[in-house]
């Protein structure tokens, strides 16, 4: 397992020699070190993916040509699959079969990309009809030039593949930073980019702390777009620094997303989604339909069902085997998820259960799954991302109100609902003010379709033809074509 940064298709020790710890939040363990990159190995990496574009040629292969190395990732990613989805989990926390459906899904997004990459070689260019016929004019896409990628660490590998696949489909070169806690995977795709004969410069990943080292690539003037998810206050940060060099970017921010559901309902079924929606990966995620709504005639049957089945998730290290809820990721995460369930009870909440750590564990940021009632609409469980396995529930009693108490958020990243009633769920997912809206489920998500918020929860769209758009500039060619001088200065 490599440890250094992977700058110009070579693995280097950082300039300043800095290391991070990687911790197994499972058992609290320190499992290894890694390299912590500075200001100055961003620099390197930089001038790198700048070579790589503007004079080695990457930008001017064909969409086939770049293809052929996304599905070589594609494949050593399968191929390795079963390893890496362990390195996720030690790294991580979250249950193996959760991991090992990152790593598919992270194999399939590269594969996916190799399918965009390939039809732009066919995508004829736009003729655009213009109102003076001395005139030509067509559009043509380009690449952006040099993306600088930052991710966090609820989906290690698949948040990697989320930008770096359609960057490299594009024509852009990438200079990726994964999240401090989880870096093991992105060192494994910079195994995998190298032995896929990647050119030097395409791809570099260098690990380190945000403050450093992903500070220092949002501000190098080198970079043309940034490409973030992660925390609102940081995404502002990024935001700021785009400003000042007009760099393009493209933000993915966190979420307090609602999940309505009606009286018509069947009631294991919306028990099913409302976990779903947010005990999978700890609640770690950002589109968690994390303020649930449900209709009062059936909210006293459907929230005993809750907890009931809430209590029965098997906590525990997620190697083992049957484990449904793993730990937090980190022992600072823990805390302030462990800080807002306080803070929603002195604001007067009910935890109908979970709220504590779970009895047997002295190691492990473990914390059990934690269901909110009562919850008062200004307080901070209801505004505020948790980011933990916590779900706030509250009835309502028509239509009218769920969706206003639905929208009632400066959060616009998901939303779902539940009905029998198709007409009545395709009125509400027409309502809600959400990138992402599931009608009858909660988080499936699908490499083929947009992915990306509204309100604060970002800006732009990853993930289908939108997560290529992301990197591609569009540029007007227009020819004189008549024979008839021009004529305004040389009469
Ligand atoms: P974060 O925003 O601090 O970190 C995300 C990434 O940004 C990491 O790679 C980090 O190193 C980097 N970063 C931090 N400061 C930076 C800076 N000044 N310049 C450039 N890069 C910088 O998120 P976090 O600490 O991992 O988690 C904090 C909160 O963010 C969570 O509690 C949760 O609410 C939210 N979050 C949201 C998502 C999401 O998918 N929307 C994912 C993870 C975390």
């Amino acid at each position: 397992m490599r440890s250094e940064l992977y700058i110009d298709g070579k693995w280097v020790k950082p300039l300043r020699g800095g290391v991070c710890e990687v911790i197994n939040p499972a058992t609290e363990e320190v499992i290894q070190t890694i390299a912590a990159a500075t200001a100055e190995d961003v620099d390197v990496a930089v001038r790198a993916a700048r070579r790589a574009f503007d004079q080695d040629g990457w930008p001017k292969l064909f969409g086939t040509q770049r293809a052929k190395y996304l599905r070589a990732i594609a494949e050593a990613i399968r191929t390795r699959q079963a390893e890496i989805a362990r390195l996720e989990v030690i790294d991580n926390g979250k249950p193996l079969p959760e991991a090992d459906w990152d790593i598919a899904d992270a194999a399939g997004c590269f594969d996916f990309y190799a399918d965009l990459a390939e039809q732009l070689d066919n995508r004829p260019e736009e003729i655009i009809s213009l109102a003076d016929d001395r005139f030509t004019s067509k559009a043509v896409r380009e690449p952006i030039g040099v993306a600088g990628a930052i991710i966090p660490w609820n989906y290690p590998l698949l948040m990697a593949a989320w930008k770096v696949a359609p960057a490299l489909a594009a024509g852009c070169t990438v200079i990726l930073k994964p999240a401090e806690l989880t870096s093991l995977t992105a060192l494994e795709l910079a195994t995998i980019a190298d032995e896929a004969g990647l050119p030097p410069g395409v791809l570099n990943i260098l690990t380190g702390s945000g403050s450093i080292a992903g500070q220092a690539i949002i501000d190098h003037k080198g970079v043309d777009k940034l490409a973030f998810t992660g925390s609102g206050p940081v995404g502002s940060k990024i935001m700021a620094a785009a400003a000042r060099d007009i760099k393009r970017v493209s933000l993915e921010l966190g979420g307090k997303s609602p999940f309505v559901v009606f009286e018509d309902a069947d009631i294991d079924e919306a028990v099913e989604w409302i976990m779903f929606g947010i005990f999978w990966n700890q609640g770690q995620v950002c589109s968690a339909t994390s303020r649930v709504l449900v209709q009062k005639a059936i909210y006293e049957r459907l929230l005993a069902r809750l907890v009931a089945e809430t209590d029965k998730i098997k906590i525990g290290n997620g190697l083992e085997e049957g484990v449904l809820l793993g730990p937090l990721v980190s022992k600072r995460q823990y805390e302030q998820v462990v800080a807002a369930i306080e803070g929603a009870r002195k604001a007067g909440a009910t935890v109908a259960c979970g709220g504590t750590r779970p009895e047997g564990f002295d190691k492990g940021y473990y914390l059990r799954p934690t269901i909110l009632t009562d919850v008062p609409l200004d307080s901070d469980a209801w505004v505020e991302e948790i980011f933990g396995p916590v779900v706030c529930i509250r009835p309502f009693e028509s239509e009218e109100e769920a969706i206003e108490l639905a929208n009632d958020s400066r959060f616009g990243l998901a939303a779902a609902v539940m009905s029998k009633d198709d007409a009545r769920a395709e009125r509400v997912a027409a309502a809600f003010r959400a990138g992402i809206v599931w009608i009858n489920c909660s988080q499936p998500t699908f490499t083929e379709a947009p992915w990306g918020g509204y309100k604060e929860s970002g800006i732009g769209r990853e993930l289908g033809r939108w997560g290529l758009e992301n990197y591609l500039e569009t540029k007007q060619i227009t020819k004189y074509v008549t024979d008839k001088p021009w004529g305004w200065y040389i009469k």
